[in-house]
């Protein structure tokens, strides 16, 4: 029927309508219990909490949908018997991690008890880490020659990441995106094989992948944290799952939508909707407010419909990103086996072995109870580990094999071990001739209508990035909704 057709009566119940149900539409956006938000939140990481937490400082509402049962994203601690705990994700927050600051802000308590650089093993040498500081360490690896080269370089390392952090990034610093970090090194760095080696073996279980695969702009950025003194990595006491907590309870549990899969976000000119699977029910969901964060790991962007569709140079960012690998294995051995990483009454650990083993934590037991490691298992090893070509037997015979060359006859003190497995991309990094400071990962930070893009693959390869990017989008938000 056309619009002329219509009578008077008809026509005016058809205005009445379209007027209540605009005006319906108004009161959902705000007050229906689902609706309730100025901000919705896709992922409850670290980086959702984080964006939370600060839009609640800046009196905006918001709420978070997760997909999981549980918050915490890629922060996940294990217990175990007798209470022993370790990290099933995120082992460690360097010191420059905004996120720290909440977390004294909450009065979550942490520690630190050692440095950026860890013991490890070089062609079957151990060179434990027992000193003060990281050059005193340094100096017991390699000769007072090569350290002089190291200090050298160590400075430049310093003065080109300053200048990364000058916008635009220089023309000739920007070309380093188009050579390895490895090949930058060999070729450049004035450093010895040793020490290069030294710094490959310390830096590769950061970005989860071969040096060769990074690009010398995006070392640069990675080195920062281990130049001059090194920064502290700190643990949360009680583990990282207690601080989500914590942060999730300062947000107010009851706006975290837990088992809420988000599968569409529908952008207009006045607000958002975002619709959710509930994954017990299988029930949609319909989720209205004024802007949404997503924090999502960019390659899962895939699994939701946008509305209108994510732009071009954003796909291809999203499309030329890499990724690092982990794997993480925790080893339950009796007590007795400690003083396999003891040195004169002290643990080594962290040790990074540049094998199967991956780096070796350790993780909270009690004293005169079974101890308990933790195996951050990163690049090809964690690939081959993912993959499931091998039965988790083989996995573990490869591991046993490991430990006993490494400490011989540790196998026998081996209780139980327990397997995580990640998606082949844990976490982001950038090929050579691609960078997280490249024009084209920039595209990824701004806004596209009322979504905004947060998460660790927005920004960088660790933990930084997602609280780096809920503080940006935390104050892009908190301006606009002034
Ligand atoms: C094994 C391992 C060790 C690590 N160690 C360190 C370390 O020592 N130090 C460090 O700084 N960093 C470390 N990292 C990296 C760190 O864990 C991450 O950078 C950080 O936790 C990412 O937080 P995020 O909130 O950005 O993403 P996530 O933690 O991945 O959160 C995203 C959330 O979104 C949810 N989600 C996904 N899709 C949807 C959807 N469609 N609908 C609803 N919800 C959805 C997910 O379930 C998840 O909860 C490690 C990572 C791994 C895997």
């Amino acid at each position: 029927m056309t619009k002329h057709l219509l009578n008077p009566i008809r026509r005016f119940t058809a205005f009445t309508v379209l007027v209540l149900s605009l005006s319906l539409r108004t009161d959902e956006v705000y007050a229906a219990d689902n609706n309730v938000a100025d901000v919705l939140i896709v992922g409850a990481g670290l980086s959702g909490l984080s964006s939370a937490y600060y839009l609640k400082k800046l009196n905006k509402t918001a709420v978070i949908l997760e997909m999981s049962p549980h918050i915490g994203g890629r922060i996940r601690t294990a217990s175990y018997k007798d209470n022993a705990q370790a990290e099933v994700g995120l082992e460690e927050f360097w010191e420059s991690n905004p996120v720290l600051q909440i977390m004294r802000e909450l009065n979550i308590p942490l520690e630190t008890s050692y440095t950026s650089f860890s013991s490890f093993y070089y062609q079957n040498t151990l060179y434990p880490f027992t000193h003060n500081n990281n050059s005193d360490f340094l100096k017991s690896v390699i000769d007072a020659n090569e350290y002089q080269a190291y200090q050298k370089w160590d400075q430049q390392m310093v003065d080109l990441y300053k200048q990364l952090q000058i916008r635009p990034v220089a023309v000739n610093l920007m070309a380093l995106k188009d050579i390895s970090f490895a090949d930058w090194i060999r070729q450049n760095s004035g450093l010895s094989t040793k020490t290069q080696e030294f710094v490959r073996i310390e830096t590769e279980p950061e970005y989860a992948t071969s040096w060769q695969k990074i690009s010398a702009l995006d070392g640069i950025a990675e080195w920062h944290f281990f130049s001059g003194a090194g920064q502290s990595p700190y643990h949360v006491v009680g583990g990282n799952q207690y601080a989500a907590q914590k942060i999730a309870k300062f947000i107010g549990t009851d706006n975290i939508r837990l088992n809420q899969l988000v599968t569409h976000i529908k952008s207009t000119n006045t607000g958002v909707e975002v619709t959710a699977t509930d994954s017990g029910t299988f029930k949609q969901q319909v989720y209205r407010a004024k802007y949404v964060i997503s924090t999502i790991p960019l390659f899962r962007l895939d699994d939701i419909q946008f509305s209108p569709p994510l732009s071009s140079d954003r796909k291809e960012a999203i499309q030329t990103q890499s990724g690092g690998s982990y794997f993480t294995a925790h080893v339950l051995v009796d007590s007795k086996a400690r003083h396999f990483w003891m040195h004169k009454n002290e643990s080594i650990l962290p040790i990074l072995t540049d094998g199967p083993l991956g780096v070796i934590y350790e993780g909270k037991a009690k004293p005169g109870k079974d101890a308990l490691l933790n195996l951050l298992i990163s690049g090809t090893y964690a690939d081959r580990f993912n993959s499931r070509s091998n039965g988790l037997e083989d996995d573990q015979k490869t591991l046993l094999e490991a430990f006993d060359k490494q400490w011989p006859g540790f196998s026998m003190s081996v209780k139980q071990m327990t397997f995580y497995r990640y998606h082949p991309r844990a976490i982001a990094s950038w090929p050579v001739g691609r960078s997280r400071f490249d024009s084209l990962s920039d595209s990824l930070r701004v806004p596209q209508g009322r979504v905004y893009f947060a998460g660790d693959f927005t920004e960088d390869t660790h933990s930084n990035g997602a609280s780096q990017s809920a503080i940006r989008v935390a104050k892009d938000l908190g301006l606009l909704l002034k």
